[in-house]
C-alpha cells in the first residue's frame, strides 16, 4: 500500500481551502490515525495502562463481573464485552478469573484498529471483532468493560467570547496549528447555567462518549447485564479544556503532530450517570480505582502473588502502588458501575 500522506499536510491543505476545521474533526481523525497500525501501548510505547501494568487490574475487574453475574442468577449464554481492549491484556485476565467459577461468556470486542486487533487475538483468539456496539448479539445479558476507551474520543469544546459562545476550531498559523474561535454563534448549544459565563469559559463536551453510553444503558437496560467504565476523568461537573498529548511517555501539544501521539481529555462521568439513568439503565455509583481495587481486596491479591513468588514481591507492591496510590493512578481514574434494573448492586460501589 502506498505509504498515507501525513495527517499534518491533510488538514493544512484542508484549512488553507474551508478556513478552520473543528477540534472535534482533529481529534478524531487524529486518533483514528494514531491507532490504525501500531501498538502505542507499553514501555516502549508511548502510554502505559493499568492491565498492562499488573494481571491484577484484569483479574479484580473478572472477579467483580463473575460477582455480579453469579448474584444475577448466573445467566447463560452472557457476552463479555470489551470497549478499545488494546492488547487484549485485560481480557485474558479476566477471562481466566471468570472461568474459575464456571463462567464462560462468548467474547466481542470493539475495535477500530486492525494492528491491535491482530495482537488482540493473539491474547483471546476466540474473540469476535466489532466497530461499534451496533454488532454485539442483543440477545442475552452483556458484561462490558472499557479501561481507557473513553478518554480517546473527540471532543467539542465551546468557548465564550467578547461576541458571545463559539466553537473552539484548529487553524494554521505562522507554521503551526493553534486554537482559534469559530465564526459561527454556538449559544444555543451552551446550557442555561452558563449562558453568562465570564469570557474565555471553556465548556468541553464529548459526543461520542455520550452515543457510547446511551446505547450500552439502552442494552443493559433492555437485555440486562453489567458495565464497568474506568477511566481518567472527574465525578462532577467541570469547565476547562482537559485536552493533553501524551508521546514517548511525555506530554507534548496536542496541536505539534496530529496522527503522531495520543489525544486524550477527562471523562465527564457526571453526564454518563445521568444518561445512563435516562435510558432506564441502573448507575451504582462513581468511585476512585484505589478505592474500588481495594474494595475488591487488591491488598489480599498483591500478599498472594508475592507469596507465591518471593524474588518478584517488590515489583508486585510497586505494581500496586501504582494502581491505587494517591498520587498514581488510586485517585485520578474513576470507576463507573452501571447495571440492567433488575441487576444486583455491584461490588466496591
Ligand atoms: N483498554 C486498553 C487500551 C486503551 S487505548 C488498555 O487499557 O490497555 C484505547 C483503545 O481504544 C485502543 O484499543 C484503541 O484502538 C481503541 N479505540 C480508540 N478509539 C476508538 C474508536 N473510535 N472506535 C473503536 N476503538 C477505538
Amino acid at each position: 500500500m502506498p505509504e498515507a500522506e501525513p495527517l499534518s499536510a491533510v488538514f493544512q491543505r484542508l484549512i488553507a481551502t474551508y478556513g478552520p476545521i473543528s477540534l472535534l474533526h482533529y481529534m478524531g481523525e487524529s486518533n483514528a490515525r494514531y491507532y490504525a497500525d501500531k501498538d502505542p501501548l507499553g514501555t516502549a510505547g508511548d502510554f502505559i495502562t493499568a492491565p498492562e501494568i499488573s494481571q491484577m487490574f484484569g483479574e479484580l475487574v473478572g472477579l467483580w463481573l463473575a460477582d455480579i453475574w453469579m448474584r444475577a442468577g448466573s445467566p447463560a449464554p452472557v457476552h463479555y464485552v470489551e470497549m478499545g481492549p488494546g492488547r487484549g491484556t485485560l481480557a485474558r485476565d479476566a477471562l481466566r478469573t471468570m472461568k474459575r467459577v464456571g463462567l464462560e461468556p462468548q467474547v466481542h470486542f470493539v475495535e477500530g484498529s486492525q494492528a491491535l486487533r491482530a495482537l488482540q487475538a493473539e491474547a483471546v483468539p476466540q474473540a469476535q471483532w466489532h466497530h461499534d456496539l451496533g454488532g454485539v448479539p442483543s440477545d442475552a445479558p452483556l458484561l462490558l468493560v472499557g479501561n481507557e476507551f473513553l478518554d480517546a474520543l473527540p471532543v467539542r469544546q465551546l468557548v465564550k467570547t467578547a461576541a458571545g459562545w463559539r466553537e473552539r476550531m484548529v487553524g494554521w498559523a505562522e507554521d503551526r496549528f493553534r486554537p482559534v474561535a469559530g465564526d459561527k454563534p454556538m449559544d444555543a448549544a451552551v446550557p442555561e447555567s452558563l449562558k453568562d459565563a465570564p469570557e474565555s469559559t471553556l465548556l468541553e463536551t464529548c459526543p461520542g462518549a455520550a452515543a457510547v453510553m446511551h446505547e450500552l444503558s439502552r442494552r443493559l437496560a433492555a437485555q440486562g447485564g453489567a458495565a464497568l467504565l474506568i477511566d481518567y476523568g472527574y465525578a462532577e461537573p467541570q469547565t476547562g479544556s482537559t485536552l493533553q498529548a501524551l508521546r514517548a511517555h511525555t506530554k507534548v501539544d496536542p496541536f505539534a503532530m496530529p496522527g503522531e501521539a495520543d489525544l486524550t481529555c477527562l471523562v465527564d462521568f457526571a453526564i454518563l450517570a445521568e444518561i445512563a439513568q435516562s435510558e432506564g439503565a441502573r448507575w451504582q455509583g462513581t468511585v476512585t480505582q484505589g478505592a474500588f481495587l481495594r474494595a475488591l481486596g487488591i491488598e489480599m491479591r498483591a500478599a498472594k502473588l508475592a507469596a507465591a513468588a518471593p524474588d518478584h514481591a517488590d515489583a508486585v507492591q510497586r505494581a500496586m502502588d501504582r494502581l491505587i496510590g494517591d498520587d498514581q493512578m488510586g485517585t485520578l481514574f474513576k470507576v463507573m458501575g452501571v447495571a440492567g434494573p433488575n441487576w444486583p448492586q455491584g461490588a466496591g460501589f
